[in-house]
C-alpha cells in the first residue's frame, strides 16, 4: 500500500505567484529627482518572481500548472499568451477587473548600476478566496513552488491547503520578509538567498560557518530541508542535522537577474522528476550558472537540452 502511494505522487508542479512586466530603459546616468534624461534603448520583458521560476520549470521540460492574477490589459494578455508558448496550464490564472497587472519600471545606467519601482498592480490581489475556487489545482499536484510577491495570507493559505494534502511545498522566500512559524512547519524546503537568510535567521551571515549557523536557526523552526543560495559560490544544503556545500560551476557571468529564479524551477523540477536533495541542488546550480552567463530574466533560462549537453 506505502509503495503504491508513493509511485501515485503526481510530478506536476503548481507555481503560485507573481507576474509583472519589466520596462526598461538603458540610459547614461541614472535620473536624479526631477531630472529627465534621454535615454537609449528601451526594452519590455516579461517578469515577475512566480512567472519567471513557472517558465524556467516549463523549460527544463516539467509538467506546470501556474496560479496568478494579472489585469484586464494588454500586459496580462501578452505574459498569458507567453506562459501557453512555454506549455505551461494556464487554465488557473485569474484576470482582475480591477486592477492593472503588474509592472516594474527599470531604469539601468551604463555601470549596470539600477533603480526600480513596482507596482504589484493585481498581484496583490490574488486571494485566499481565489485559490478555493481553483483548489483541485493543488489536488492534482505533488510539489507546490512559491515565492512572496503575491499576499502573505495567500502564501500563507496555500502552503496549509496543500501540506494538508500531502504535497511538498517549496518557498523562495523573495523579496525577503520575516515568515511565522506556522508557515514555515508547512514547507517541505526554503530556499533563501543569504539576506533573505539572513532576515528569516536573525544570524548575519558572512562566512561558511554563520551560512550554516542561519540555516540550523532556520531548519530548528520546522523546515525538514534549508538551502541557502550563495550566488557564484553556488549553495548550502542543511538537511537531517547536516551542512552540504554544493559549488556552483564556474562561469563567465554577465546578468545575475533571475539567477534565483531558475535555481528554484530546477531545484523543484529536479525533485519532481524523484532527485534526491542533492541531486536536485546540482542541477539547480547548474541551470542558473547557465542562466547568469546570457541577459534577460525569462529570456535567459535554459531549455532540458543544455544541461545535457
Ligand atoms: P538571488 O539571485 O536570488 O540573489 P543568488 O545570487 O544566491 O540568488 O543566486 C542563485 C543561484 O544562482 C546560486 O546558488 C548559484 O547556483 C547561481 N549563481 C548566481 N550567480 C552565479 C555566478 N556568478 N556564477 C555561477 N552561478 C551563479
Amino acid at each position: 500500500m506505502e509503495i503504491a502511494h508513493l509511485s501515485s505522487i503526481s510530478h506536476r508542479i503548481l507555481v503560485v505567484g507573481s507576474s509583472n512586466t519589466d520596462m526598461v530603459v538603458k540610459t547614461k546616468t541614472l535620473p536624479r529627482p526631477g531630472e529627465t534624461v534621454l535615454g537609449g534603448a528601451f526594452l519590455m520583458n516579461a517578469g515577475g518572481k512566480g512567472a519567471n521560476q513557472a517558465v524556467a520549470a516549463a523549460r527544463l521540460g516539467g509538467e506546470i500548472s501556474f496560479i496568478c492574477k494579472t489585469g484586464r490589459d494588454i500586459f496580462g494578455q501578452q505574459a498569458v499568451q507567453l506562459f501557453q508558448n512555454e506549455g505551461i496550464d494556464t487554465s488557473y490564472i485569474f484576470t482582475d477587473p480591477d486592477h492593472p497587472s503588474g509592472v516594474a519600471l527599470i531604469t539601468v545606467d551604463e555601470q549596470a548600476e539600477n533603480c526600480i519601482a513596482v507596482a504589484s498592480g493585481s498581484n496583490a490581489h490574488l486571494t485566499p478566496a481565489d485559490i478555493i475556487s481553483v483548489e483541485s489545482a493543488i489536488d492534482e499536484a505533488g510539489y507546490v513552488l512559491m515565492q512572496l510577491e503575491i499576499p502573505m495570507e495567500t502564501v500563507e493559505y496555500v502552503a496549509d491547503a496543500a501540506y494538508g494534502k500531502g504535497k511538498k511545498v517549496i518557498l523562495n522566500p523573495a523579496p525577503a520578509q520575516t515568515l511565522s512559524n506556522t508557515l514555515l512547519s508547512r514547507l517541505y524546503a526554503i530556499t533563501p538567498n543569504e539576506t533573505e537568510a539572513a532576515i528569516i535567521s536573525g544570524v548575519a551571515i558572512v562566512d561558511e560557518p554563520t551560512a550554516i549557523e542561519a540555516a540550523r536557526t532556520i531548519a530548528e523552526r520546522g523546515v525538514p530541508h534549508v538551502i541557502i543560495t550563495l550566488g557564484a559560490q553556488g549553495a548550502l544544503i542543511y538537511s537531517g542535522g547536516q551542512a552540504t556545500l554544493i559549488p556552483a560551476p564556474k562561469v563567465e557571468a554577465v546578468d545575475t537577474t533571475a539567477a534565483g529564479d531558475v535555481f528554484n524551477g530546477a531545484f523543484t523540477l529536479a525533485l519532481s522528476e524523484g532527485a534526491d536533495l542533492v541531486e536536485a541542488v546540482r542541477f539547480a546550480c547548474k541551470a542558473a550558472a547557465i542562466s547568469v552567463t546570457r541577459i534577460g530574466a525569462q529570456a535567459s533560462a535554459p531549455y532540458r537540452y543544455e544541461l545535457t549537453e
